[in-house]
C-alpha cells in the first residue's frame, strides 16, 4: 500500500472539551412511545392502544385516524417531512419507502396530512423483494400494516427527518413475506401456551412475552483500506489477504482499552440510539484486534428485533463520520476471530416474572423446571431446525472453526442445573440444589464474592446463562427474527405438550401442593430422560465431542445446503402448521429463498475473487518479475550474480503460473456451479474449495512481491491502524 494511507485520521482537540450525554433526556426522544402517546391521545384511544401493546388485545380501526393526527403532529414537530413504513423483507435487512405528509391545498399552498389509512396500510410495489415463489412478479401486490407494538421513530440524517413506522409485509394473499408476521405470530403462540401453563402452577396473567437482548459484534477499519479493497466493498469480507505476523495469539485486544478514535465512534453510536430507544448498556473490545461489541438491555422480543436492525443499521451509519467503516460481516477476515451475535432469550409474564429464573434453590422450583424443561424438549427436537436459522455462506466460515460453537447443536446446563435434572431422571424427584458458596480472595481489603453455581462455558452453542438461555451461533449481520420465531415456536409446543401430559395426570382431583409436585416431577423425569442427550457441559470445539455427539444421534450440519432443508421437515411444518406461525407455503419460500442467497452469495464472491486475482495479483507479481529480470540482466557486465533475484524470479514465475492454473479451474467451477442440479451443493462441493485455491497462492504471492507493488491493504494495515 503507498505509505500515504497508512497514516491514521487523528481527531482534532485536547479530548478535555467534555459535554456529557443526559442520558435521561434525550432516550426516546426520537420515538412515539407511550408517554408521547399519552400526551396527545384523547384518553379511550390511549387506553386501546395500551391493551394492545401490553396485552395484546386486537387493534380497532376507527382509533387510526386520531393515532394518525397525534404520531403526525409530533413528528412535524420534530422536523420531520416524509414517513415511511419500515419493514423487513426477507434480504434480511429493512426497507423503507418515503412518501411526504404534504399535500397540494386549492389554495396554491401545501398542507401536511396523514390519515388513519395511511397508517395503518401501505402498499410498496413489492415485485423486486424475494417472496420464495409465494407469488409471482405479475402479482406484485404486497401490503405493509402497521405493527403498534413497536414504538414510531424518527430517523434524522443531516437536515432530513423521516418518519419510521414499524409495519408487517404481506403479500396481497395474507402470506408472510417479512420477518415480522411470524414473529409476532410465534409471540402469541407463546403467550398462550406459556398462560395455560402457568395456570396449572395457579398463576394467573394476562400476558407471556418471549425477551431478547442481542450481543452484536462488529469490526471497524480505516474508510480508506476499505475503499482500496474491492471484496470488502461488493462482499463484506476479505476474499485474499495474507495472515499478519501478530494476529490475536497474545490476546491484548479482549477488553482492552478502547481506541481514542473508536471511542468517539461508540459514544456517537450511543447517542444516537438513546434518541431512538434503544438502550445499549455495554460496550468493549473483543477478541480479534479491531473488534468490538455493544450489548443492549433485554426488551420484548419483537421490539428487540426492530431495535437490532437499528443497532446494525446506527453502526453502519455512524462509522464514516470517523473516517472508519463497520463491518458486520460474520467473517472478515480469514485466520482471525469472525462475529457472531449471541441472541440472548427468555419467557417473561406482564407482572415481571422471568420463567427461567432457578432461585437459590432451584430443585425447588417447579415452575422454572417446567419451563427450562420446555426449552431442552424444544432444542432436543427441533435441532436441526435451530441449526437451519443461522445457515448462511457467511456463517459458515465460523461455526465449528474453534471459534464460535460447532455446528452440533446441544445445551449447556452447568453443574448444579445438570444435578438437579440428574436427580429428576433418575429417581423423579430432586432434594437439593448444589450450592457454591463464596468466594474469598485471600486478603481481607477484597470483599467476599458470592461464586455462581456454574462456571460459564464459552464453547456451547446454546448456554443457560444464569436466567435466559444464550444462543451463540447466530451471525452478526443476521435479522435476530428467525431464530426468535423458532425459538419461540418450539417452545410453544413443547410447553403444549407437557401442560397436556400434565393435565392428564392431575386429572379432576383437588390439586393440593404435593400432588401439583409429584405430577410435574413424573412430567420432567419423562421428558428429560426423552431428551437428555442434547445437555452437555463439556468444550464443544474437541473432536471428542464431535464422535460423542455422534453416538448420541445428535444432527451435525455441517454447511448452509446441509442445514437449509430443514427448515421444511415434517417436524418443522407440524409445529409451525399447529401454532399457525408459518404455513408449509411459507416454510419452502423461506427455505428457497436462503437456498438463493447462499448460492448468490458465494457466486459473487467467486466472481469477485476471480476479477482481483487476475486485474490485481496477477499484474503486481508479473511487474515484479520484470523488475527482478530487468535487474538480473542490466547487472550482469558488472560481474554480479543475481543468485538471489534469480530465486525469486523463479518463485514468482512458478506461483504465476499456479495462480493462473487456479483462476481457470474457479471459473469453470462457476460456470458448472450454474447448470448444477443442485447449485448450492456445486457452490458448497466445488466452487468454495476452487476459491480457496486461488487465495493460496495469491496470499502466497503477498509474502513475496515487493510491497510498495501490492495492490491491496493488507490485514496488518486493516487490523491495527486505529
Ligand atoms: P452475559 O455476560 O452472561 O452474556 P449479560 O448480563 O451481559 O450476560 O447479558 C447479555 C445479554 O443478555 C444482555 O443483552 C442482557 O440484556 C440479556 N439478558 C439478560 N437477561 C435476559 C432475559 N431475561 N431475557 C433475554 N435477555 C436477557
Ligand atoms: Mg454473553
Amino acid at each position: 500500500m503507498p505509505s500515504t494511507l497508512a497514516t491514521p485520521v487523528r481527531m482534532n482537540g485536547n479530548g478535555h472539551t467534555h459535554t456529557p450525554m443526559d442520558v435521561e433526556k434525550i432516550f426516546g426522544q426520537n420515538t412515539f412511545g407511550l408517554s408521547e402517546m399519552k400526551a396527545r391521545l384523547p384518553k379511550s384511544v390511549y387506553k386501546h392502544l395500551v391493551a394492545t401493546i401490553q396485552d395484546g388485545e386486537p387493534i380497532n380501526v376507527e382509533v387510526a385516524d386520531a393515532i394518525a393526527l397525534a404520531m403526525k403532529e409530533w413528528a412535524v414537530e420534530h422536523g420531520a417531512t416524509h414517513y415511511t413504513h419500515w419493514f423487513q423483507p426477507l434480504t434480511g435487512r429493512t426497507a423503507e419507502k418515503h412518501d411526504t405528509f404534504i399535500t397540494p391545498n386549492e389554495g396554491g399552498g401545501a398542507v401536511a396530512e396523514f390519515s388513519g389509512k395511511n397508517l395503518f396500510q401501505g402498499e410498496p410495489d413489492a415485485s423486486s423483494f424475494p417472496s420464495g415463489g409465494l407469488r409471482a412478479t405479475f402479482e406484485a401486490r404486497g401490503y405493509t400494516a402497521y405493527d403498534p407494538t413497536s414504538p414510531a421513530f424518527i430517523i434524522k440524517h443531516n437536515n432530513v427527518a423521516t418518519l419510521c413506522i414499524p409495519t408487517a409485509f404481506a403479500s396481497w394473499t395474507g402470506e408472510a413475506l417479512d420477518h415480522k408476521i411470524p414473529l409476532l405470530r410465534s409471540m402469541e403462540a407463546l403467550n398462550k401456551q406459556a398462560r395455560r401453563a402457568l395456570d396449572l402452577f395457579g398463576e394467573s396473567v394476562s400476558r407471556v412475552y418471549a425477551t431478547c437482548g442481542s450481543e452484536q459484534e462488529y469490526f471497524l477499519i480505516d474508510e480508506r483500506f476499505f475503499l482500496a479493497r474491492p471484496d470488502l466493498l461488493v462482499t463484506g469480507r476479505t476474499l485474499l489477504g495474507a495472515k499478519p505476523p501478530r494476529g490475536q495469539e497474545l490476546d491484548d485486544h479482549y477488553f482492552g482499552t478502547i481506541p481514542e478514535r473508536v471511542m468517539a465512534f461508540m459514544n456517537a453510536v450511543e447517542e444516537e440510539l438513546y434518541h431512538l430507544g434503544v438502550p445499549v448498556a455495554t460496550r468493549h473490545n473483543e477478541v480479534a484486534p479491531g473488534q468490538y461489541e455493544f450489548a443492549p438491555i433485554f426488551e420484548n422480543a419483537n421490539v428487540a428485533a426492530d431495535h437490532q436492525q437499528l443497532m446494525m443499521m446506527t453502526l453502519q451509519r455512524t462509522a464514516p463520520r470517523f473516517g472508519l467503516v463497520c463491518l458486520l460481516h460474520e467473517k472478515p477476515f480469514a485466520g482471525i476471530n469472525g462475529s457472531g451475535k449471541h441472541c440472548n432469550w427468555s419467557m417473561s409474564t406482564n407482572t415481571g416474572m422471568n420463567l427461567l429464573e432457578p432461585g437459590e434453590t432451584p430443585h425447588e422450583n417447579l415452575l422454572f423446571l417446567f419451563f427450562c424443561t420446555a426449552v431442552i424438549q424444544a432444542v432436543h427436537r427441533h435441532q436441526g431446525l435451530l441449526r437451519a436459522t443461522i445457515a448462511t455462506a457467511a456463517n459458515d466460515h465460523r461455526l465449528g472453526a474453534n471459534e464460535a460453537p460447532p455446528a452440533i447443536l446441544s445445551i449447556f446446563l452447568g453443574e448444579q442445573l445438570t444435578d438437579v435434572f440428574e436427580q429428576i431422571a433418575a429417581s423423579g424427584k430432586a432434594s437439593s440444589s448444589k450450592q457454591s458458596g463464596f468466594l474469598g480472595l485471600g486478603t481481607p481489603v477484597l470483599p467476599r464474592l458470592p461464586r455462581h453455581a456454574s462456571d460459564r462455558n464459552r464453547t456451547s452453542p446454546f448456554a443457560f446463562t444464569g436466567n435466559k438461555f444464550e444462543f451463540r451461533g447466530v451471525g452478526s449481520s443476521q435479522s435476530v427474527s428467525l431464530p426468535l420465531t423458532v425459538l419461540n415456536t418450539i417452545a410453544a409446543e413443547a410447553i403444549d405438550d407437557l401442560a397436556t401430559k400434565l393435565e392428564a395426570k392431575l386429572g379432576k382431583k383437588k390439586r393440593s401442593k404435593q400432588a401439583l409436585e409429584d405430577a410435574v416431577h413424573d412430567v420432567i423425569a419423562d421428558a428429560i430422560r426423552a431428551h437428555k442427550a442434547i445437555i452437555f457441559n463439556g468444550d464443544n470445539y474437541t473432536q471428542a465431542w464431535n464422535e460423542e455427539a455422534e453416538k448420541r444421534g445428535l444432527l451435525n450440519l455441517k454447511s448452509t445446503p446441509d442445514a437449509l432443508p430443514q427448515l421444511t421437515v415434517d417436524t418443522t411444518v407440524e409445529a409451525f402448521a399447529a401454532y399457525e406461525v408459518l404455513s408449509e407455503a411459507e416454510l419452502e419460500g423461506r427455505e428457497e429463498i436462503l437456498t438463493e442467497q447462499y448460492v448468490m452469495t458465494v457466486n459473487i464472491e467467486a466472481a469477485t475473487t476471480e476479477n482481483m486475482a487476475q486485474t490485481m495479483v496477477l499484474p503486481a507479481a508479473v511487474r515484479y518479475l520484470s523488475e527482478l529480470i530487468d535487474t538480473a540482466a542490466r547487472g550482469s557486465d558488472l560481474g554480479l550474480t543475481f543468485g538471489g533475484t534469480m530465486e525469486t524470479a523463479k518463485e514468482v514465475s512458478a506461483l504465476v503460473d499456479d495462480l493462473k492454473g487456479a483462476i481457470g479451474r474457479l471459473a469453470k467451477a462457476r460456470m458448472a456451479a450454474h447448470g448444477a442440479k443442485n447449485e448450492a451443493r456445486a457452490m458448497k462441493d466445488n466452487v468454495i474449495p476452487a476459491m480457496a485455491s486461488v487465495r493460496e497462492v495469491c496470499d502466497a504471492l503477498e509474502g513475496i512481491v515487493s510491497a510498495d507493488l501490492w495492490p491491496l491493504p493488507t490485514y496488518r494495515e486493516m487490523l491495527f491502524i486505529k
